[in-house]
């Protein structure tokens, strides 16, 4: 195992920000995986895997561990019947390219999730999504390495606790699974409308009739192109902070002052507030704090343009997170995780 020091995390992060890490491993098996957690263990010191970077933030201290960084590849057909295509793919796998695969086999399940940066191993981390899609709804399985039992495991898609941008990857058991494949369950019948409501306002808007995924993945690119800064040249790490869930009785109270809040019902008394609208209420689109500027198109994205440090991001958050909090009473909550 070939082990590298004091390397800047920025290199490595789509934020482009945050101290340097001990020591960095790249990982092509399960077993190399596996024997890294373990070489950590033994050393006491902390490991953490890392996909793409575009989903966490490092503090300027950087971490005094073993960053492993995931390159286990693979695609394979492991079942293919008349009506759907079990695939397991390698958890170092890009993402998008992997989305743009399952498209050109005409395959419908995550064709709306095109786009999203960052490997295949962390999508079930946060349960990713987009445009109506999330990783739940086709994931049927994961395999792992788990450093607590030093085994390795498969955990089936109801022992991952998913829920809205989250797991037990990143709650309960963050730290503790090396995802080194997913197997997901796709369909070979057309998307359906209707669709997720940009979605559809974007069919509308172009006369689109037929659906097919590489319609609902051509259609989702552009209008993620319109909203969402290339990290490559205006480093993000997407959404900063999560969309906002409150219960039906602050809705009501919050309504009395904001008629026009919207909301999606979840369902069980809960809904769902848009935090890009809350920041944007707030006064805050399109304002530069400490280098840091809150998107003109998108207020949950934070673009790094000028900030030299984890300290400037974190005062430019606390910043937006206060003048929501002052209007609206809603604490939002970052989405990134901190290294
Ligand atoms: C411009 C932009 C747009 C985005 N759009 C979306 C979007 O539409 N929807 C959405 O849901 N997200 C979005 N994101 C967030 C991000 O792309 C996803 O969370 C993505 O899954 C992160 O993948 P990654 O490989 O970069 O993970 P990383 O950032 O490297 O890691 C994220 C977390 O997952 C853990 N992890 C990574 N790999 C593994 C593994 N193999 N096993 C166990 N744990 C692992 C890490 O330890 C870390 O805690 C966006 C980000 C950017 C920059």
């Amino acid at each position: 195992m070939d082990v590298h020091q004091n390397i800047p995390l920025k290199n490595y992060l789509t934020m482009k920000l945050g101290g340097v890490t001990k020591y960095m491993s790249e990982v092509h098996t399960p077993n190399e995986l596996a024997e890294a957690c373990r070489a950590a263990k033994q050393q006491g010191i902390p490991f953490f895997i890392l996909g793409g970077g575009s989903n966490v933030i490092a503090k300027d201290e950087g971490f005094s561990g073993l960053v492993i960084l995931n390159k286990i590849n693979g695609f394979e057909v492991i079942e293919d019947t008349a009506t759907h295509v079990v695939l397991k793919i390698g958890g170092g796998e890009n993402w998008d390219s992997t989305v743009a695969k399952t498209v050109e086999m005409n395959l419908t399940g995550i064709e709306a999730m095109s786009g999203i940066p960052g490997t295949v191993g962390a999508s079930p981390v946060q349960n990713i999504g987009a445009y109506g899609q999330e990783i739940a709804d086709t994931l049927l399985s994961i395999e792992a390495y788990d450093s607590t039992t030093d085994s390795f495991v498969v955990l089936q898609n109801d022992q991952c606790g998913f829920s809205y941008r989250s797991s037990i990857f990143r709650e309960a058991d963050m730290g503790r699974y090396g995802i080194y494949t997913v197997t997901l369950k796709l369909y070979k019948s057309a998307p359906q409308a209707p669709f997720y409501d940009a979605l559809q306002r974007y069919f509308e808007q172009n006369s689109i009739t037929m659906f097919t995924p590489k319609v609902v993945r051509d259609a989702v690119l552009a209008i993620r192109h319109d909203k969402l800064p290339d990290p490559k040249e205006r480093p993000n790490a997407g959404s900063f902070f999560k969309n906002s869930i409150i219960e039906d009785w602050q809705l009501g109270e919050l309504r009395e002052a904001w008629p026009d809040m919207p909301a999606y019902d979840l369902g069980d008394k809960h809904y769902k507030v848009p935090t890009g609208w809350l920041i944007e209420q707030a006064g805050m689109k399109g304002k530069l704090i400490n280098g840091i500027r809150v998107h003109d198109k998108n207020c949950l994205v934070l673009i790094n343009e000028s900030a030299s440090s984890y300290a400037d991001l974190a005062a430019a958050k606390e910043a937006i997170i206060d003048a929501v909090r002052d209007l609206f009473r809603i604490t939002i909550i970052q989405e990134p995780l901190e290294i």
